[in-house]
């Protein structure tokens, strides 16, 4: 095993023949033996994990003054959506545990969870603080007593 691949940890390409360029980055390919190839491999699937998840926060905002209660309400509902994925998903990681699977992994499926977890307290929170304030307007004179 073991053989050319793009160097480059950033690039998606990952085999390559002797002697090519890799056609996505123009870095010239390099032989790996096998328990490199193994690592650069993983650096490659990690890094471009780490550039898609950059994207996402970006775009991401838990909640804002603009959105309604039904929007936020939809975001709880796929939250939750994505919490019971993930709970199928460590499922089969646990399998995989058993026969030999990658800490990181179940660890990076776990931490996903509980940040779904708290994406939906945090909006819930909001929900409910929204319905507290609507109240305290429908009743002044009680909420300042
Ligand atoms: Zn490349």
């Amino acid at each position: 095993m073991g053989g050319y691949c793009c160097p480059n940890v950033s690039c998606a390409q990952e085999y390559l023949k002797q002697g090519e360029a890799c056609p996505r980055c123009g870095t010239q390919a390099q032989e790996f033996g096998f328990r490199e190839q193994i690592t650069l491999l993983k650096e490659k699937k990690s890094s471009k994990y780490k550039e898609k998840k950059a994207g996402e926060a970006e775009k991401e905002i838990l909640f804002s003054d603009k959105m309604s209660d039904d929007q936020i309400r939809a975001k709880i509902i796929e939250d939750m959506h994505n919490l019971t994925m993930h709970e199928a998903g460590t499922g089969w990681m646990r399998l995989g545990a058993l026969l030999g699977s990658s800490t990181d992994q179940m660890l990076g499926a776990g931490f996903k969870a509980l940040i779904d977890q708290n994406k939906i307290i945090i909006r819930q929170n909001e929900l409910l603080l929204r319905k507290i304030e609507a109240l305290k307007n429908e009743n002044p004179s009680k909420a300042d007593a």
